[in-house]
């Protein structure tokens, strides 16, 4: 490690003495997209302020840009100590849980944020890394999607409550920043539940994801965000996946609705966009969303209305996933309208189905 950390040293001592701020180090900022606006860095301190031990072995660095942000809560109390000194020992504590107790090479997720809303790196090179722009640092948080996400752990548990505000404002500061750099939409900020079987970041925080996708767009001069429908490619997980499978499923596709975007799904996004005379390339854009999706209103059934049950009932509507578009789905459709600013017609029709998988 330590010959790495001797350059690291030298390109941040490099970067400060030309006056340019530690994004420098050769990276071609020119090829950053130009729709992001200027966002500045949020305090972030690297694993020397706290004292990290060394990784065990070499740290893997990704020479490709991440095309997400996880973010997880690290079940642990919500505690009142908002200090920077508290959130170094929260580091160390991680740090020696996850080398000793889980058997890792260093903390799993790339950065953690306090309480307090102090940030601190996580996995070792994750800041540098971050600063370029154009690699990442592997780590371990989210299973199959470690090789193309920055994972963020937010200190508490948030089954029940909401974070602290000051934890909060951190989280908008630190995607901002993180989407700036790697040229991540906002709209792709996830959830660690959006890839794996858990509860985290728990139900409250997950609920307030909508809610930072647009606070984080705003701060990227996004303002008002673009409603778009979501990119879905292969790697990807969770419910939207879900809802492309069913609605693959109603058009006739013989796969399986399990929330897991591999070559059967996409085999299957291709057989689709080739009868809909799109191009196959198997990634689902606003053209192959929109030849998908059907509209649903009570009395409907099937697969489509199965995937709008689902997504309800994920998004927390008490809602029975039996593909009967029935009086209790219509009540929830109707609910949901209504908070996401559209007509509560009961009827699913473009603008939901939109909001829904957003
Ligand atoms: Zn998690």
């Amino acid at each position: 490690m330590s010959g790495r950390s001797v350059t690291r040293r030298n390109v941040m001592r490099g970067a400060v003495l030309l006056g340019v701020g530690v994004a420098a180090g050769g990276v071609n900022l020119s090829a950053r997209s130009p729709a992001h606006a200027a966002v500045p860095s949020p305090t972030i301190h690297g694993t020397d302020a706290w004292n990290a031990r060394p990784s065990r072995t070499a740290v893997t660095v990704r020479d490709h840009r991440p095309d997400k942000i996880i973010v997880h809560h690290t079940a642990t109390g919500n505690r009142d100590d908002l200090s920077l000194d508290w959130a170094y020992t929260l580091s160390r504590a991680i740090q020696n849980w996850h080398m000793d107790h889980n058997g890792w090479i260093d903390t799993g997720q790339n950065f953690t944020i306090s309480r307090g809303g102090h940030i601190t790196e996580g996995r070792h090179r994750s800041l540098e890394t971050l600063r370029g722009g154009v690699s990442f640092v592997h780590g371990a948080h989210a299973g199959p999607a470690n090789g193309s996400s920055i994972g963020i752990e937010n200190e508490g548990a948030y089954v029940s409550v909401a974070p602290t505000d000051t934890l909060y404002e951190s989280l908008v500061d630190f995607c901002a920043y993180t989407c700036h750099q790697y040229d991540v939409e906002p709209a792709r900020i996830f959830g660690h539940r959006d890839f794996m079987s858990t509860q985290c970041p728990g139900n409250v925080l997950y609920g307030m994801l909508p809610q930072l996708r647009r606070d984080v767009a705003d701060r990227l001069g996004q303002s008002p965000p673009p409603l778009r429908w979501p990119t879905v490619i292969r790697g990807d997980g969770g419910e939207r996946v879900r809802t492309v499978q069913h609605l693959l499923r109603h058009h006739g596709a013989g796969i399986a609705a399990d929330g897991g975007f591999g070559p059967i799904t996409e085999n299957a996004v291709k057989a689709f966009q080739t009868d809909a005379a799109l191009n196959a390339d198997g990634v689902v854009r606003q053209e192959t969303w929109q030849e998908l999706i059907l509209a649903l209103r009570r009395g409907s059934a099937g697969e489509g209305v199965r995937a709008v049950q689902r997504q309800l009932h994920y998004q927390g509507f008490t809602t029975a996933v039996d593909g009967q578009f029935g009086p209790g789905t219509d009540r929830s459709v109707r609910e949901f309208q209504a908070r996401h600013g559209l007509t509560a017609s009961g009827v699913v029709e473009p603008p939901t189905w939109r909001a829904l998988v957003a």
